[in-house]
């Protein structure tokens, strides 16, 4: 037997409102997978939205085409080893439920903080608008978001530090052999 570490894919799938955290989250734990000699590759809705998908909106439709095309990519790196961090609110279950099927070792990550909380947060200034009135598919105020159901994990950002919640991410990750476990005490 060789030594030598066959790193597995994954598809670590980030889902929530706007403003719960996915992209802060799944952006520190690139750095951390990546500072562990991982192969990682983030793909985030603000900027998959700019390329990719640029040509699409918000309704049922165009987000569901967003995610589509998305699996399809997370898809071709996953089962080729690459551990996946996808940042989508992917508001919908059956799509999302999709996903899980396409890709390889699918986790879903409910990112979860109140909806208060998010619009207080308000880090791109859009819950001003959509209570506003100005945003008509304004998810979690104008548009659905279904709850995901059996989330392998869920983060309370709300209540948790960035670190916490990239923490119960890592601990996932290792305690079911995605990752080496990490040396202690560093
Ligand atoms: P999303 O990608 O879900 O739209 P962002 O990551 O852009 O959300 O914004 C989340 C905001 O919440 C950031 O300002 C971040 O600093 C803050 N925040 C506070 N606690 C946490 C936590 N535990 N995890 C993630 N974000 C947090």
């Amino acid at each position: 037997m060789s030594n030598h570490y066959e790193q597995q894919g994954f598809t670590l799938w980030f889902t929530g409102l706007s403003g719960a955290g996915k992209t802060t989250v799944a952006t520190a734990l690139e750095k951390e997978l990546r500072a562990r000699g991982l192969k990682v590759e983030r793909l985030d809705g603000d900027t998959v939205r700019k390329s990719l998908t640029r040509d699409l909106g918000f309704s049922k439709e165009d987000r569901d085409k967003n995610i589509e095309r998305v699996t399809f990519v997370a898809k071709l790196l996953s089962r080729n080893g690459v551990a996946v961090l996808a940042a989508f609110i992917s508001p919908y279950r059956a799509t999302r439920a999709m996903v899980r099927a396409e890709t390889t070792n699918f986790i879903e990550v409910y990112v979860h903080a109140p909806l208060e909380v998010c619009a207080q947060r308000d880090v791109k200034g859009l819950y001003a608008k959509a209570f506003a009135g100005e945003i008509p598919d304004f998810t979690g105020v104008s548009d659905p978001y279904e709850e995901p159901e059996n989330p392998e994990i869920v983060l309370h950002t709300h209540l948790e530090t960035v670190e916490e919640s990239v923490a119960k991410c890592l601990t996932y990750l290792e305690e079911h052999g995605f990752i080496p476990v990490a040396e202690t005490a560093r």
